[in-house]
């Protein structure tokens, strides 16, 4: 027996592990065992047994049709193929449950997803800035959010009062149109009526016909202590409506926290520069630095060098939904003067003069 190549698609018959006989009711036997086994919804991630999936589909959806069938027994892949038959390795998960939806939904209970499921209505994402300081304690704030409301002129019909929205010529209504692909039909949505099934002759004017209508509505938020860039924030129910007798969606708050002139942030902890002057950082002194919240008291340890990092318990940023606070880091910056008076010069020279023979003296060269 020659061996299969490895892209050589594999036999439709060893697919549903049917013998070439198999009549209709055993096929959909075979084919039902394996799809619950390799359904995408008991299998998540599993590109394989997505795959797989896809493998038996397509073998049923041949086996299946008493004219592929006779392409297939008689030409096998290349037959179909000529015929224009792609097989569903292409096809996306959906449009094979749109394909086969009645099975799924008969015999599975799995509802075919599309369509079926109660829909709701869309999240809506809104950003807030806010600055470094106000992340200190929770804060409030209210925001402006767009969002569609039922239009109420035409009860969100959209269609013009008085007037009733028509069935759509184009799908009769069902919002969606078989559209072949080779001699295979999926289901897609209805390009006339976009999937509502209505056409509408007489627009209502106040929507335009979309049945909705824009509104600013004013949302309060809690932004709570410690927020960092980039985090979003979730408000239930606070999004689109959605369709009549269904959820709403969710309000998303994506929140920007400004950069701060003189605080860098990592997680909770914050770091900054300390200047110090040159002969502070030399005798050591006692410091006061303009924290985010304050004052911070800071004692210089005589003969601090440039770029020392004093760490301040406590004095950083809140943690997020945590308790306490992250440290604050402040790195030693010495500021030399740039210009001096002749009185300032004549000491340091005098103090290099004394510093040399004071070195003499420590026998240091
Ligand atoms: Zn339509
Ligand atoms: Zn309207």
């Amino acid at each position: 027996m020659p061996s299969l190549s490895p892209d050589m698609p594999a036999d439709y018959y060893q697919l549903l592990e049917v013998p070439r006989d198999a009549d209709d009711k055993a096929l959909k036997k075979a084919y039902r065992a394996l799809a619950m086994q390799y359904h995408p919804d008991r299998n998540p991630g599993d590109a394989k047994a997505e795959a797989k999936f896809k493998e038996v589909s397509e073998a049923y959806e041949v086996l299946s049709d008493p004219q592929k069938r006779r392409v297939y027994d008689q030409y096998g892949h290349d037959g179909l193929k000529s015929q224009g038959f792609g097989g569903f390795q292409g096809a996306n998960v959906e449009d094979i449950f749109g394909h086969f939806g009645d099975l799924f939904g008969d015999l599975f209970g799995f509802g075919g997803r599309g369509g079926q499921r109660p829909r709701r209505g869309s999240d809506l994402l809104v950003e807030l800035t806010v600055d470094l300081a106000s992340c200190l304690e929770q804060s409030q704030h209210t925001l402006e959010v767009p969002r569609d409301v039922t239009c109420s002129p035409c009860g969100g019909s959209g269609a013009a009062p008085g007037t009733q929205p028509e069935t759509c010529r184009t799908c009769g209504g069902a919002g969606q149109v078989a559209m072949s692909r080779g001699f295979i039909a999926m289901h897609t949505t209805c390009p006339k009526c976009r999937g509502a099934g209505r056409s509408i002759a007489h627009p209502c004017k106040d929507c335009r016909g979309r049945g909705l209508q824009r509104q600013t509505r004013s949302v309060r938020v809690t932004v709570p202590a410690g927020i960092e860039n980039g985090m979003r924030l979730r408000l239930n129910g606070q999004g689109e409506e959605g369709p009549k007798g269904s959820e709403p969606g969710d309000l998303y708050v994506q929140v920007t926290v400004e950069d701060h002139p003189r605080f860098e942030r990592h997680g909770a902890d914050l770091v900054a520069e300390l200047g110090v002057s040159m002969v502070g950082a030399c005798l050591g002194e006692k410091l006061s630095f303009e924290g985010l919240d304050g004052p911070v008291e800071v004692a210089l340890q005589p003969g601090t060098q440039p770029e020392t990092v004093l760490h301040i318990e406590g004095r950083g940023m809140p943690r997020l939904q945590r308790r306490g606070r992250g440290d604050l880091h402040l790195r030693v910056r010495v500021d030399i003067p740039t210009q001096l008076t002749k009185a300032e010069r004549d000491y340091l020279v005098a103090f290099q003069a004394q510093r040399e023979k004071s070195s003499e003296r420590r026998g240091d060269g």
